[in-house]
């Protein structure tokens, strides 16, 4: 990855500029932390960028950057700016391209973030990124609460990063972040959960969640419940506790998967819930109700049946049995069998269950 990243570089200066790996992979690389996206910033303006690699730029260009992937990696390639004026505390809405490396790198958010790698392999440490790596601490570039008031995203990300390189926030970040917290409200809720997601995905989610809730950020969030949050590993669960469905985004999919984990939360995790929800839904409860996973798989393995069609009774063989046409009692005898199976009191088995139609519903006919 660093080799390719490096051949790049190279060919980029090649054509008369600079350029440098900087931000995550660089950080990441001193940590021995690997990667899997790099990050490269140029005085080459988007357009020489898509002249020096025609092929290998993907079509769209956020904010002046361009996306090139080689060997399957992806390179964020980003023209040194400044950035001049923000919206809604997000965002510059205007930047200027500019030649000087330095003062792309003042713009950035976090020292750690500003360490950049040329193409030799060295490491360019203008801002004394190293420092805070070695001492593990997060600083800003700069001025903690002006760079909050301009992006409050950084606050999310100075959270993010403190959570999964497990570091600490400065004095000066901590106290800037209480102080600019209420800009977190004018993020959106797709950004505030992705950055969400990452701290709670993360192993260091307690550290994460506790660094939220001494800096207040747990209301900025709209997040009530994240003080009994309980942690394990995965998210669906995790955002089911916090009950934000009407406020933050989800795919349908999710929405219905919380709403049936609720479900079993307020009653119990029994063969009824285990054969009408599946394994999973009911995995997550136990793991929220601190059940042993184990047992409820184990209760799983053991029904005696887990869906309607291992019944080994179907309506077509009823009708015939009883000699009647189809109606809605086929539905009510299902429903009867089915309940009598999974609570034990009928084996499944084709004889058994003819008997006990024939002795419950033979004389009901019509
Ligand atoms: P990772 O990719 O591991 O999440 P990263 O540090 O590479 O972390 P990116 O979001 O990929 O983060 O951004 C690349 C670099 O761009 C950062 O290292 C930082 O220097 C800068 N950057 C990103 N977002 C911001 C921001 N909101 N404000 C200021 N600088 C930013
Ligand atoms: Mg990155």
């Amino acid at each position: 990855m660093l080799n390719t990243a490096l051949k790049l570089i190279k060919t980029i200066e090649d054509h008369g500029y600079i350029a440098y790996i900087v931000g995550g992979f660089v950080r990441d690389q001193l940590l021995g932390i690997t990667s899997n996206d790099i990050d490269i910033c140029t005085n080459a303006r988007p357009s020489d960028i898509r002249s020096i690699f025609p092929n290998s730029c993907l079509p769209n260009e956020a904010y002046g950057s361009i996306t090139v992937v080689v060997k399957n990696i992806r390179f964020e390639i980003t023209t040194f700016r400044k950035e001049i004026r923000y919206l809604n505390n997000r965002k510059p809405i205007e930047f200027e391209y500019i030649d000087d490396l330095l003062e792309d790198l003042n713009r950035r958010d976090f020292r750690i973030n500003t360490i950049c790698m040329n193409k030799d392999g060295k490491i360019i440490d203008l801002l004394n990124g190293k420092e805070d790596l070695d001492k593990r601490e997060i600083r800003t570039v700069g001025d903690s609460i002006n760079k909050f008031s301009e992006d409050a995203l950084r606050i999310l990300r100075a959270v993010r990063f403190a959570t999964s390189l497990n570091f600490s926030l400065s004095q000066e970040i901590k106290d800037a972040i209480i102080e600019t917290r209420h800009y977190v409200r004018n993020l959106s809720f797709d950004r505030k959960k992705e950055e969400l997601n990452k701290i709670f995905a993360n192993v260091n989610v307690r550290y994460g969640i506790k660094l939220l809730l001494e800096l207040g950020l747990d209301k900025e969030l709209e997040l009530t419940n994240l003080k009994d949050l309980k942690t394990f590993d995965d998210l669906i669960g995790i955002w089911t506790q916090l009950d934000v469905d009407n406020i933050y985004p989800f795919t349908k999919n999710e929405r219905e998967l919380m709403k049936q984990i609720r479900e079993v939360l307020n009653s119990d995790i029994n063969s009824f819930s285990l054969y009408k929800y599946g394994l999973y839904v009911n995995s997550i409860v136990a793991d929220i109700k601190k059940i042993d996973r184990k047992k409820v798989t184990k209760m799983y393995q053991d029904l005696p049946i887990k869906c309607r069609t291992d019944i080994l009774i179907n309506g077509r063989d009823i009708m015939k049995l009883l000699a009647r046409q189809p109606g809605g009692y086929l539905k009510e005898i299902l429903i009867d069998i089915e309940r009598q199976i999974l609570i034990g009191k009928l084996e499944n088995k084709k004889e058994i269950l003819e008997k006990y139609i024939l002795d419950h519903y033979h004389s009901t006919q019509d």
